[in-house]
């Protein structure tokens, strides 16, 4: 028995190695790594081929909801797979899409009650993006073709999404095939020399001052609504975003939230802009919006952008958009599925108890000498690692800080993903306290292994 799993290992580790390209993976590192292979789910809990389990410790990159193997939503896909796998929505519609745009707009915030979907948060973007162009477009307001983004956002890996993304690492490469957008500062308060209440002034003054000599060059502002991730988990201060939002109303400027990673509960309201009472003019969701099961992605617009677009064939005002998969049955029935377990398990009115107990069992990390801030909404948390504590001076980028410490925790039996030297711990939603528990201390023990040396206790 023994030996014929660890021949499978072998054998799936010399074909990974020969044909496989990852995402975001540089193949160098992992060819000469000990790689991990997937077999199995089951709650929140992923086994690899050699039967090694391993806590979910990042919701397999902030997807996953209800963890894996989950029996409703199984069903959901076996049900519609019985009636179809898929139909087109270009031109005519299915069950489920119907369905799930009824509730999608129902749930997402005040006035977006039109659902355009597709199958990942970068075409999601993409979507808002040319709906924002157009919408001016077809207003025949003229000119106003350029966008606003923050400073280190991220939306996503197509061209497009890539033109409103601002992280050198990923982005610069590709700059002389962008389209070029404004960058307004992103308030990171950790570090800004002012902290909290001087960054969030700095980037409202920034948005203030581009929007008064600008606006009629600018479609839209394209936000991470109160966190944002790929950055580095960072938490906006109270009030930015419905200043921001304030801003762009009074300016005319729309604003497009990208829900892609906060979404579904996981900073504790159904969608961060809940937190603040914002309704954008377009929003992006993906990611969470399956359960984490299947690619389905959508950008909600409000009638106002919609109405832009509707009018005589002839006027030339459609949308000319769509992918293949676009509103797929499969997909739009797990969803509906995930919004049912939503409601039945109280989801998200259960995050900020479990919210606490992350805090509380985080909190033992505050005073090491490594931990220079962590940051927490919800079930988001993002722990940045320094050299020095005093100074806030990071650690190189060659140390590879944060790979050491996931490496440190998937030894002890949690998955996770660093973002540069922040530490990012975003479990499933149905997570219990008791599991939790145990991975805030795989986390803390990760931390104190590859900061102290040897570890905690
Ligand atoms: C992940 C992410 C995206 C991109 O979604 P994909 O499904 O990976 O294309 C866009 N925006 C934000 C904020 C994200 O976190």
């Amino acid at each position: 028995m023994v030996i014929i799993v660890l021949t499978d290992y072998e054998r799936l580790t010399a074909m990974n190695k020969q044909y496989l390209w990852h995402p975001f993976t540089q193949m160098k590192d992992y060819n000469n790594s000990d790689p991990l292979i997937i077999e199995r789910g089951e709650g929140i809990m992923l086994y690899d081929v050699q039967g090694r389990a391993y806590y979910d410790g990042f919701s397999s990159v902030w997807l996953n909801v209800h963890g894996h193997n989950v029996p409703e939503l199984n069903q959901a896909i076996t049900e519609q797979l019985g009636r179809v796998a898929h139909s087109t929505l270009l031109g005519m519609a299915n069950i489920p899409a119907i369905e799930l745009a009824e509730k999608l707009a129902k749930i997402t915030p005040e006035g977006l009650n039109k659902v355009f979907y597709s199958d990942s948060g970068a075409t999601g973007v993409e979507i808002a993006i040319k709906m924002a162009f157009q919408y001016w477009h077809n207003k025949g307001i003229r000119g106003k073709t350029k966008f606003i983004t923050m400073n280190q956002a991220y939306h996503g890996d197509t061209i497009g999404a890539v033109s409103v993304g601002a992280i050198p690492l990923y982005h610069d490469v590709y700059r002389p095939m962008l389209f070029p957008s404004y960058v307004i500062p992103y308030p990171y308060a950790y570090r800004h020399e002012g902290g909290e209440a001087e960054a969030l002034k700095s980037t409202l003054s920034a948005l203030r001052n581009l929007l008064e000599t600008q606006a009629d060059e600018i479609a839209a502002l394209i936000v991470e609504p109160i966190v944002q991730g790929a950055s580095g988990i960072i938490v906006m201060p109270p009030g930015c975003l419905r200043q921001m939002a304030a801003l762009c109303r009074q300016y005319g400027v729309l604003l497009i939230a990208d829900e892609v990673a906060t979404g579904f509960g996981r900073t504790g309201a159904m969608f961060a802009c809940d937190h603040e009472d914002v309704s954008p003019d377009l929003m992006v969701i993906g990611k969470g919006l399956t359960g984490g099961y299947l690619p389905v992605a959508a950008t909600l617009a409000t009638d106002e952008v919609y109405d832009a677009f509707y009018a005589d064939y002839e006027q030339q005002k459609t949308f000319f958009h769509g992918h293949s998969y676009t509103g797929n049955p499969l997909g739009c029935a797990v969803a509906l599925a995930s919004l049912k377990l939503f409601e039945e398990r109280k989801l998200v009115e259960g995050v900020s108890a479990k919210a606490a107990l992350v805090e509380h069992k985080l909190a033992q990390l505050k005073d090491r000498p490594h931990v220079g801030e962590i940051r927490q909404k919800g079930l988001m948390v993002g722990i940045e690692l320094v050299r020095d504590k005093e100074s806030r001076e990071p650690y190189d980028w060659e140390d590879r800080i944060g790979v050491l410490a996931s490496l440190r925790a998937r030894e002890l039996g949690m998955l996770t993903r660093p973002l540069g030297n922040v530490i990012v711990f975003i479990p499933p939603l149905a997570s219990n306290i008791a599991e939790l528990d145990a991975m805030t201390d795989i986390l803390v023990e990760s931390i104190r292994h590859v900061t102290e040396g040897g570890g905690a206790k």
